[in-house]
């Protein structure tokens, strides 16, 4: 599905990305872990082309996003992304949050943007808040609504970058149960996350990243729990 090979960027004379290359396979679910700023918030934006690589490529199946010649709408149609806040627009009912983009950059009709977007709502239990209000929803049914936006257009591909850190505590369970949920019909996931014991448990694969290099590539048992490079256990012995 998604194919970085030898990415690079730098900020100014910082660089956050030294080269990353790693596959995420059809149904995979990739946990990105690494201290703060260790740069998985500007990975998982390179490759929603938020940031443009210095050097490197991308690819989404078979197409180099990299290049400047692609079309930016019709690869972002086929990636969904959720931020940790701020995803909805407080202004817009529910229903007009999940449809915007779908009729606004995809050029759906209404018609279709709203029965997709019912579905889903109605798939997370929020059909009957089709018509509320960002503020009038806890922050947990907002985040759900978010993902719910970014399956509109049955992305090959679900960029979660640290979607439970603003929540309060009692919510982050449901936001991360919806996450087991898509994992379960086969969705595609990137995810930034400092929830451990939820990466261990949901993810497939584990990718840390440190000082701008991929340190560990592998399963949560091989990276998190049989690691025998010191850095990494230090780091995840943070987390106990
Ligand atoms: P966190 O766990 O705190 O979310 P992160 O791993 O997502 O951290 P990034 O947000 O990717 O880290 O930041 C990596 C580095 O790049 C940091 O040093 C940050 O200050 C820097 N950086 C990120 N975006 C920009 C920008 N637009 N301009 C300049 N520097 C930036
Ligand atoms: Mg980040």
């Amino acid at each position: 599905v998604l194919r970085l090979d030898d990415v690079r960027k730098s900020f100014g004379s910082t660089q956050v990305l030294k080269g990353i290359s790693f596959d995420i396979n059809p149904h995979e679910v990739v946990a990105l872990l690494g201290p703060s700023g260790s740069g998985k918030s500007t990975l998982m934006k390179c490759v929603n082309l938020l940031e443009q690589v210095d050097d490197g490529q991308i690819w989404l199946g078979d197409t180099d996003i990299t290049d400047p010649r692609a079309n930016q709408d019709q690869i972002r149609s086929r990636i969904g992304v959720v931020f940790q806040q701020f995803n909805l627009f407080p202004h817009m009912s529910v229903l007009k949050n999940v449809t915007l983009a779908a009729i606004k950059v995809h050029h759906w009709d209404k018609d279709r943007a709203r029965t997709r977007a019912l579905e889903l709502l109605d798939r997370i239990g929020m059909r009957n808040k089709a018509d509320a209000y960002p503020d009038q929803l806890s922050g947990g049914q907002q985040q759900r609504v978010a993902i719910a936006r970014a399956l509109m257009t049955d992305p090959e591909l679900l960029l979660l970058d640290e979607i439970t850190s603003a929540l309060d505590p009692m919510l982050v369970g449901e936001v991360l149960h919806m996450v087991a949920e898509l994992k379960s019909q086969g969705t595609t996931i990137l995810m930034a996350t400092h929830e451990m014991s939820f990466a261990h448990e949901a993810a497939d694969r584990i990718v840390l990243l440190r000082n701008g290099v991929i340190a560990e590539n592998g399963t949560p048992r091989e990276v998190m729990d049989e690691s025998t490079n010191p850095e990494t256990r230090e780091f995840f012995a943070h987390f106990r």
